[in-house]
């Protein structure tokens, strides 16, 4: 078995920085891609806050093939694999495990992310894929002239909600309380458009259809009533919880998953450092994460060199 100096884990914003940087530190990274080149923000339709793009018209997608590019032209080397488990214990060497290969590593760094929160409401796993999304820009498309319904009220369900309405003809943004989270600008924006809607204090207890979303039952939490209302599709956006399961008693982590990182990006286990949504559960933006990304490829070099 091969022993390498860096190894990530994960291709979203802050694996694919911190894969650009120990490129151009020569440390010549192995990154391991997981399940999505680019994580969640493959799958985010618009990007209009991450600084340098000042036109409304780059993607998430557009964004993810750039930094591959970027990361890529300096020597980074992809696996298309999963990791599946670790062993930290007595390293260095770190030992990885995928699918279908074992590797060791002088260093890693991971950034595996984190993945959206489901409901565990009746109907919201029978019909993924037949009405239930997680992701409007994947799935919007199918909506074209229907009615939709939009769950959560944070920036995700607003930001979401708003790209639905380039295909749906009505877009319900229901949420369980009576004010949003989304910061003011994108609430500004949902309220001022003609095709959304909000319906507040209200809770989805159920989806039901018969091979494809035909309706939802929900449930006003101050009244108590319930309420079926017809739709063609149900886009879930009420959090996220962390892609750390491979990593738990390797890695200290605090009550929710979420991997405990100093400001330097340390992790408990000394050469192991974390970067973006797996060790941020607070600012979670893709600058943020990039930042973090860098930071961990800077320490991690720093740690190297150290141990030699
Ligand atoms: P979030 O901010 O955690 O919001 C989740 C929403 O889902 C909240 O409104 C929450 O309600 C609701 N919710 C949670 N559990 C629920 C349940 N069981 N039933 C019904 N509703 C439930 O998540 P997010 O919107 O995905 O955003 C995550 C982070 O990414 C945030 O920091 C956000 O600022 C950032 N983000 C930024 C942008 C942007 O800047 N353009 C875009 C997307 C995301 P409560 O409000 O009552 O808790």
């Amino acid at each position: 078995m091969e022993k390498e100096r860096v190894i990530i884990i994960g291709s979203g914003p802050a694996g694919l920085t911190a894969a650009i940087y120990s490129a151009r530190a020569t440390l010549d990274p192995l990154l391991f891609v997981g399940s999505q080149l680019g994580g969640q923000i493959s799958i985010t339709a618009e990007v209009e806050n991450y600084p340098g793009f000042p036109d409304p018209d780059i993607t998430g997608p557009d964004l993810v093939d750039r930094m591959y590019r970027q990361a890529e032209r300096f020597g980074t080397r992809f696996e298309y694999d999963e990791v599946t488990e670790v062993d930290f214990t007595n390293g260095p060497p770190f030992f990885i495990k995928t699918t279908s290969k074992e590797f060791q590593a002088d260093s890693v760094i991971v950034t595996a992310g984190a993945s959206p929160r489901r409901l565990g409401v009746p109907g919201e796993e029978e019909f993924i894929g037949r009405g239930v999304s997680f992701c409007a820009t994947c799935d919007g498309f199918f909506f074209r002239g229907k009615d939709v319904v939009v769950i959560g009220g944070g920036d995700s369900a607003l930001e979401e909600g708003l790209f639905l309405t380039k295909f749906a003809n009505k877009v319900r943004v229901i949420h369980r309380r009576d004010e949003l989270r989304a910061g003011p600008f994108l609430r500004q924006r949902a309220f001022s458009h003609d095709k959304i809607e909000f319906i507040w204090d209200t809770v989805l207890d159920g989806i039901n259809g018969n091979g494809m979303v035909s309706s939802v039952d929900l449930r006003n939490v101050k009244t108590s009533k319930v309420d079926q209302l017809s739709t063609d599709g149900v886009f879930i956006y009420v959090g996220h919880f962390p892609n750390s399961k491979f990593l738990e008693g390797q890695l200290a982590m605090d009550e929710h998953g979420y991997i405990i990182a100093d400001e330097k990006m340390r992790s408990s286990v000394g050469g192991v450092f974390a970067a973006g949504e797996i060790q941020d559960s607070y600012f979670r933006q893709i600058a943020t994460s990039v930042g973090q990304g860098c930071a961990a490829a800077m320490q991690c070099e720093k740690w190297l060199s150290q141990q030699e």
